[in-house]
């Protein structure tokens, strides 16, 4: 059990540094009730911690918190809960005594740390460790927070909220498109050879291409026409000379798909009109071309 959990967290961190570009040594906000919890079940809490993020930490409190800690300091384990906590850098939260003479509750302090604007964004990446479910419920709110707490003495790492979830999925397939056109253009180049004989035989699927995405491109046309042009030209003629990229390239949704297909058949244009191909390839996708650019 603990070695199968402790894939799993390795893997959430991962993902976390790919999405949200966390980095070690990971800063983590502890709150008072996690310092308190930790030396109650005699839990070294910073090497916890970098076990359970599986990396260097950065453990920090901030000063409401650790006003908690100095108010309680006359309860059982006041004063050892006060040490550990020095030990962990102060995280100036801005609420001062003269202004506060209340450290604001837990929820409310973290959530101005956390996401001092209000925008959802984790903007410092925080890790947050707190024993306080409505705090921790209250950042699952905020995109890309890892939250860690104690339970009966195991230290847990909850599963990836659900926005960030979706971040991290739109994400991933942002980056297997990408991936994608850069195998695609190093088959192209391979390819080279092969080129006359793929067009050759590709002239049936050419036509095909180019009546759909022409159709479907001039509706959306003003947003991505310029970015994608360098790629799309690849993707276009790996179609036709292979099968695997070809599929690969049809399944993208069909905005992405869009623009990547105009700007192949420009590009090949102008190659096309001056050189070899004007002969094998002739009228399809010279004409398309002038008009949609005019
Ligand atoms: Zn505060």
């Amino acid at each position: 059990m603990r070695g199968k959990r402790s894939k799993q967290y390795r893997k959430l961190m991962e993902q976390f540094s790919m999405t949200f570009g966390f980095r070690e040594p990971y800063q983590i906000l502890v709150d008072a009730e996690m310092v308190k919890d930790a030396n109650r079940f005699t839990m070294d809490l910073a090497p916890a911690l970098e076990r359970t993020v599986h990396g260097k930490v950065k453990p920090l409190i901030t000063q409401c918190e650790i006003r908690k800690l100095y108010a309680d300091k006359d309860q059982p384990g006041g004063n050892a809960a006060i040490e550990l906590a020095k030990t962990f850098e102060r995280r100036r939260c801005g609420h001062h005594p003269d202004q506060y003479p209340k450290p604001l509750e837990t929820i409310e302090c973290m959530q101005s740390v956390v996401d001092p604007k209000s925008t959802g964004e984790n903007k410092h990446r925080y890790v947050v460790a707190s024993q306080s479910l409505d705090v921790r419920r209250m950042l699952r709110g905020i995109r890309g927070v890892p939250l860690i707490y104690i339970k009966r003495s195991v230290m847990i790492l909850e599963p990836m909220a659900d926005e960030s979830v979706q971040i991290r999925e739109r994400e991933e397939k942002r980056k297997f498109r990408a991936e994608l056109k850069k195998t695609q253009g190093k088959r192209k180049r391979d390819d080279k050879e092969d080129k006359n004989e793929g067009e050759a035989d590709g002239d049936g699927s050419d036509s095909d291409e180019n009546k759909a995405a022409p159709a479907s491109g001039s509706e959306k046309k003003p947003k991505k026409n310029r970015g994608a042009k360098g790629a799309n030209p690849l993707a276009m003629k790996k179609k036709k000379a292979q099968p695997v990229p070809k599929k690969a390239a049809e399944k993208k949704p069909d905005a992405e798909s869009d623009a990547p297909a105009k700007r192949k058949r420009r590009r090949k244009a102008k190659p096309e009109n001056g050189a070899t191909n004007n002969a094998s390839e002739p009228s399809t996708a010279v004409p398309s071309n002038g008009g949609e650019e005019s």
